[in-house]
C-alpha cells in the first residue's frame, strides 16, 4: 500500500523499521521501496531465464518483463522510442560507453570537448581517457563563486575544432541545476554533440529529454530507487545508429563470420551479454513507484525539505555552506570551521545521522572550492522535517563533542 508523500518512509521496509536513524546520504544511493524488493523476488521465484534466447514460457515472460521495464523508463524521460534506451551498468558505464564511441565516431587528433569544473569523476576521467587515445584537448566551463556555470567564460572557449560537450545536469557536490535546456542549444548552433549526466537529476525532477535536446542522457538506477548495477543511457536515434559498438558479445550481433560481424538493430547493438535482467525489472518497478507519487509532488516535498536544510545551516555560523545557486536541488555540502569532516560525520552517525563526508568523487572541484573534503546532506522525499531538524540540533551541539 502507498503512504502519503509524508510518510513514504513508510513504503520502505530499511527505513520503516529503524525510525530512529534518519538517512541523509540519498545522493550516494537511495533506500529500496517494498514494490521494488517484490519485482526482484517476484521474477526469481515466477520466471527466471534468459531474455531473447530462450522459446519457453519463462524465458518469453522474462523477456516481457525485461522490455517492459525498458519501455518504463524510456517513457520516465520522455524518450521518443524504446530503442533510444540503453541498459547499462549505471551512469558511469553509459558515460563509459558514451565517451568511447563517440571519440571513435566523432574525434580526430587537435578536434576538442568540452567539459566543466563541476564534474563528478565519472563524467571526467572516461573522457581523459579517450581523449589520451584519440589525441583531443579538453577544456573546461568554470564554476563560479556561487556554484554556478561561467556561460559567459563558455563563449570563449568553442572554436571550430569543438566536437563534443559533457555536462551534469545536476551537481552532486553544489546542487547546482545547470541550465542544460539552453547550453544545448548553444551547442548545437555550433554542431557539438551534447551528452548530459543525469545521476543526480533524474530520480528528483522531471527530466525531459525532447525538451532538453540533448543527444545523450546517463542515469543510474540505484540513486532513483532501483537496484544497483542497473542504468541507462539515452541517445537520438541516429546517433547511436551512427555509433560503433562498445562492447562484443552475444546478442549485439545481427551474424558473425570469422573475420568479421554485423550489428543487431537498436538498442541491442550496446547490450553485449546476459543483462542485468532482475535489476532492469527492479528499475521498472522503481519507475512505476516514482509514478505514483507523481515527480512535481516529489520535486515539491524535496524543495520544502531543502530549503528548511538550507535556512537550518545558515542559522550556525561556524559553518560554511559550498553552493549558492538560485537553482539548486536538495544536495548541501559544508564544512565546520575547524573539525574534520570524517570526525564531523562520525560524530553524526553518533547521533543517528548518515551523512556523506569526503571529496564525493570530484577532486578539481574541491580543489577549487579549497575544500577537498567536506560533510553532504542530500534529501530524498522520504525524509521528514523532523528530520532535517534532527540534523540541525545535532549540527549546533557538535561543539560540545568535537573540536
Ligand atoms: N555523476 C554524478 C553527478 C553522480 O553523482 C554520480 C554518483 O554519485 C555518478 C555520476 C556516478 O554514478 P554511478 O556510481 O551510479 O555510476
Amino acid at each position: 500500500m502507498k503512504h502519503p508523500i509524508e510518510q513514504s518512509y513508510m513504503d520502505f521496509p530499511i527505513l520503516r523499521d529503524n525510525r530512529d536513524y534518519t538517512y541523509l546520504d540519498n545522493a550516494a544511493t537511495t533506500q529500496k521501496p517494498d514494490v521494488v524488493l517484490k519485482a526482484l523476488q517476484d521474477y526469481y521465484t515466477q520466471c527466471n531465464a534468459n531474455v531473447y534466447r530462450a522459446i519457453y514460457r519463462w524465458g518469453e515472460e522474462s523477456t516481457r518483463r525485461y522490455e517492459a521495464a525498458r519501455e518504463k523508463t524510456a517513457a520516465f524521460i520522455n524518450a521518443e522510442s524504446p530503442d533510444q534506451l540503453i541498459f547499462t551498468s549505471g551512469t558511469t558505464d553509459s558515460i563509459n560507453l558514451a565517451a568511447a564511441t563517440l571519440c571513435r565516431h566523432l574525434i580526430k587528433e587537435g578536434d576538442e570537448i568540452i567539459l566543466t569544473e563541476m564534474e563528478h569523476h565519472s563524467n571526467l576521467v572516461p573522457w581523459q581517457i579517450q581523449a589520451e587515445y584519440a589525441g583531443a584537448v579538453l577544456k573546461f566551463i568554470p564554476v563560479s563563486e556561487s556554484g554556478e556555470l561561467d556561460l559567459a567564460a563558455l563563449e570563449g572557449l568553442w572554436s571550430p575544432r569543438t566536437r563534443i560537450l559533457a555536462l551534469t545536469h545536476m551537481s552532486n557536490v553544489l546542487g547546482t541545476i545547470n541550465p542544460v535546456k539552453e547550453i544545448t542549444a548553444r551547442a548545437h548552433s555550433r554542431g557539438v554533440t551534447v551528452l548530459v549526466d543525469a545521476a543526480q537529476s533524474v530520480p528528483h525532477m522531471k527530466v525531459d529529454v525532447q525538451d532538453l535536446g540533448c543527444d545523450l542522457l546517463a542515469f543510474s538506477g540505484h540513486k532513483m530507487y532501483g537496484p544497483t548495477g542497473i542504468g541507462a543511457l539515452y541517445g537520438k536515434k541516429e546517433l547511436l545508429e551512427a555509433l560503433p559498438p562498445f562492447r562484443g558479445g552475444g546478442e549485439m550481433i545481427r551474424t558473425v563470420y570469422l573475420d568479421h560481424s554485423e550489428w543487431n538493430t537498436l538498442p541491442h547493438k550496446f547490450e553485449a551479454g546476459t543483462p542485468n535482467i532482475a535489476g532492469a525489472i527492479g528499475l521498472g518497478a522503481a519507475v512505476d513507484y516514482l509514478n505514483s507519487y507523481g515527480m512535481k509532488a516529489i520535486e515539491q516535498r524535496e524543495a520544502r525539505l531543502t530549503e528548511k536544510l538550507i535556512a537550518g545551516l545558515d542559522s550556525l555560523p561556524e559553518y560554511k555552506l559550498f553552493g549558492r545557486a538560485e537553482n539548486r536541488g536538495g544536495i548541501a555540502a559544508f564544512s565546520r570551521e575547524g573539525s574534520h569532516s570524517h570526525d564531523l560525520t562520525e560524530y553524526l552517525d553518533g547521533r543517528g545521522l548518515a551523512l556523506r563526508a569526503g571529496h564525493h568523487c570530484a577532486h578539481p572541484l574541491g580543489r577549487k572550492l579549497n575544500a577537498l573534503s567536506t560533510c553532504r546532506a542530500s534529501v530524498s522525499f522520504y525524509n521528514t522535517e523532523e528530520e532535517i531538524e534532527k540534523l540541525i540540533t545535532a549540527l549546533l551541539q557538535a561543539g560540545e563533542h568535537i573540536l
